[in-house]
């Protein structure tokens, strides 16, 4: 059976499939036997056999109190269709103890208990069981049945009174509490035969209960209790069963009638004599008393309501921890295989919702401070539990939100003219309101969990890539400007110094001057636009002005090769020597002063030599060094700047160009010469 299913359901099922009267009727329990132990079974007959365990408080219970063969088990057995043993005459004078509980049959939730062998007169043995079976039948049942015999009436001096005076003074040490609820005491006088009134019979009791009441000793505080500030006392009768069945059949019929329905004017049950269990408590609270009791020890019943609170409300938060426990292990396995479910928080509250509703249903009949602080406890329990699987959750949301935030980095980067601190910014604030939007989808609605550490630490590790970030994005910048600036310096040397001219050397430098200073800002302006620190800035710089001065150098080198200046010597020569003044070629006579021209013409371009072979003036190179401590300007770019002071063609060079120049020039001034014979020859 469900732990605490909805009283609801339990009633409807029993509306649809009644028990039938007679299969129940052997249903009965011993739940105290003659050497005074209580039963094991109780529960499971509350539950399965009575079905009354999850009634909450929609249940009745009654006892019966009366010397031993007063009928007592006749009685229950003709009002409720119960099955005690009834002596017969062959096994009167039995001794047998015990106290005996079955549920009525037909009747949802009435319980019946039948003490056997309460007659203390004699044996001190039997009046502590009396006593006993007294205390704990006062102690749950909220009607008592008291038997007795007609002729019984007025003997003070009777078992009668030796009972009564137990119940009366029973119940004063259990019930000391305003508030305690009452007792129903219903007296059944039986063989009623003699003629005498009932309401005469009832006064004689009376009178006796509250002589019995008045030589009590009353604990402090209740000196002036009157009896009824604790029971509610009924009178009734019987005929003579021997003398008149039929009389007493009929009787006893109509006397069922006051406790089996509710509607009854004169109904037995009222919900003032309810002693406060819920049905699914009761078990073991009967249990506990007994225990008490049968150990001879003060029963408190506040406290032991208050432990009894304690139990079940235990055994419930227990039964709903798991539930929850289940409910949420199929999204607790997923989080945990690294998924981010983004309906924990809306699934967990719902599954602890759930678990909690039945909690409630049936913890709340019990002690209200109790209830209380176990549902706090349950839910402190719950989301203990709950917190692992929100980290876990949280550790895989931060995973994604990292690689968000790269790839949106890298997205966005690549457009044209991006700002990377406003990229940076909106991407942060970004996946710190995704990470945040996960923690309050994962969270508990009842814990006090914030995602604002999470956030914290997730921006703090943004950081860490940004910075990441913003290096590499100043090492990429700067290779581009270096890239771009090494391209034109090349394309605008080798344009320059291909027309050698006195003012080449200034071209070369201010034209170098230009495009470095281009370049510089240029890459001044994106680190500043990348917040980058003065002193990077300024290495950075110097590494491209190193570059710059390399490229130079380079580009200096090819347009000073030997074959590029051999190559633009020869272009002079011939320019001067085959075309004349007016640019026209020539055509040699004899009359022609060919050695003069030649001579000329090898000495102009000889001449272009000097131009390289001199150290070129490059102030502006100069100026990238000058003034600065040495050993604070990179190697590379002192070491291109002191070459570039120094001569570019050195005098072996120059010898070898000249060489190679004059071998070429001669041919012309052969071949020159060799046209002039031709033309005489014809
Ligand atoms: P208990 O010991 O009080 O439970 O009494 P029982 O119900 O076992 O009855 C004991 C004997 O009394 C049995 O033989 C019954 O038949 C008989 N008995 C039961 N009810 C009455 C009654 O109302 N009047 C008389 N005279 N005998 C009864
Ligand atoms: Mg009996």
């Amino acid at each position: 059976a469900p732990a605490a299913p909805k009283e609801e359901t339990s009633r409807d099922l029993a509306v649809a499939a009644p028990p039938a009267e007679e299969e129940e009727r052997t249903v009965r329990l011993q739940i105290i036997d003659d050497e005074k132990r209580f039963t094991p079974d109780l529960d499971e007959y509350m539950d399965a056999k009575w079905h009354v365990l999850d009634r909450g408080f929609d249940y009745n219970m009654i006892a019966v109190f009366g010397s031993q063969s007063t009928g007592k088990s006749t009685l229950l057995n003709r009002i409720f269709h119960t099955d005690f043993d009834v002596m017969n005459e062959s096994r009167r004078g039995q001794t047998t103890k015990g106290i005996w509980l079955a549920k009525a049959p037909g009747l949802k939730g009435t319980l019946v208990m039948d003490v056997e062998g309460t007659d203390g007169r004699e044996r001190g043995e039997d009046q502590d069981f009396e006593r006993k079976s007294s205390l704990f039948a006062l102690a749950i049942a909220e009607v008592i049945i008291i038997n007795m015999w007609e002729h019984m009436v007025g003997l003070y001096q009777g078992a009668n009174m030796g009972l009564l005076k137990v119940v009366l003074d029973v119940n004063l040490s259990l019930f000391q509490k305003k508030g305690s609820p009452r007792t129903h005491l219903f007296f059944v006088i039986r063989d009623h035969a003699s003629g005498t009134p009932l309401e005469m019979l009832a006064e004689t009791v009376r009178t006796d209960l509250d002589r019995i009441w008045a030589s009590l000793n009353k604990p402090p505080g209740l000196e002036n209790a009157k009896l009824d500030d604790f029971f509610d006392v009924t009178f009734t009768s019987l005929p003579h069963k021997r003398l008149q069945p039929d009389r007493f059949e009929s009787e006893a019929e109509k006397l069922r009638g006051r406790f089996i329905d509710p509607h009854h004017p004169q109904f037995v049950f009222q919900p003032r004599y309810k002693k406060g269990i819920p049905a699914d408590g009761f078990p073991r609270f009967a249990r506990d008393i007994w225990d008490q009791i049968n150990a001879n020890r003060d029963l408190d019943l506040p406290s032991q309501q208050e432990l009894l609170a304690q139990f079940r409300c235990d055994e419930l938060a227990a039964v709903a921890s798991a539930a929850y426990t289940k409910s949420t292990a199929p999204l607790r396995a997923r989080i945990e295989g690294g998924e981010i479910v983004d309906t924990f928080g809306q699934d967990a509250d719902a599954a602890l919702e759930a678990a909690l509703a039945p909690f409630d249903q049936s913890a709340s009949r019990y002690h209200r401070g109790v209830y209380e602080r176990k549902r706090a406890d349950l839910i402190d329990r719950v989301v203990t539990a709950t917190y692992p699987v929100y980290s876990t959750q949280m550790r895989n949301a931060h995973r994604r939100a990292i690689n968000l935030f790269k790839n949106g980095l890298d997205f966005k980067l690549k457009a044209k003219h991006a700002d990377f601190f406003q990229v940076v910014e909106t991407t942060t604030e970004e996946v710190a309101r995704y990470l945040a939007t996960v923690s309050n989808l994962t969270k508990l609605k009842v814990a006090g969990w914030t995602g604002d550490e999470a956030v914290a630490l997730l921006r703090s590790e943004l950081a860490v890539i940004v910075d990441e970030r913003r290096v590499e994005e100043l090492a990429k910048l700067t290779t581009a400007t270096e890239k771009q600036l090494v391209g034109e310096l090349n394309e605008a040397v080798a344009l320059i110094l291909a027309d050698p001219q006195p003012a080449m050397w200034t071209r070369v430098d201010e034209t170098f001057k230009d495009l470095l200073g281009n370049a510089e800002q240029a890459l001044t302006r994106r680190a500043t636009m990348l917040r980058i620190d003065g002193n990077e800035t300024a290495e950075r710089l110097d590494d491209l002005r190193a570059s710059a001065a390399q490229a130079l150098k380079d580009a200096i080198a090819a347009a000073t090769s030997d074959a590029a200046l051999v190559q633009r010597l020869r272009a002079k020569f011939e320019e001067k020597f085959r075309y004349d003044d007016q640019g026209v070629p020539r055509v040699w006579s004899s009359a022609d002063d060919i050695d003069g021209v030649y001579k000329k013409a090898r000495d102009e371009a000889a001449a272009l030599l000097a131009s390289y072979s001199e150290p070129a003036p490059l102030p502006a190179v100069q100026g990238l060094v000058a003034d600065r401590d040495l050993a604070l300007v990179p190697e590379t770019l002192a070491t291109s700047v002191a070459d570039l002071g120094r001569s570019l063609v050195p005098p072996a060079r120059v010898s070898d160009v000249t060489l190679r120049f004059r071998r070429e020039v001669d041919v012309m001034y052969t071949e020159a010469k060799r046209s002039v014979v031709a033309a005489q020859a014809h």
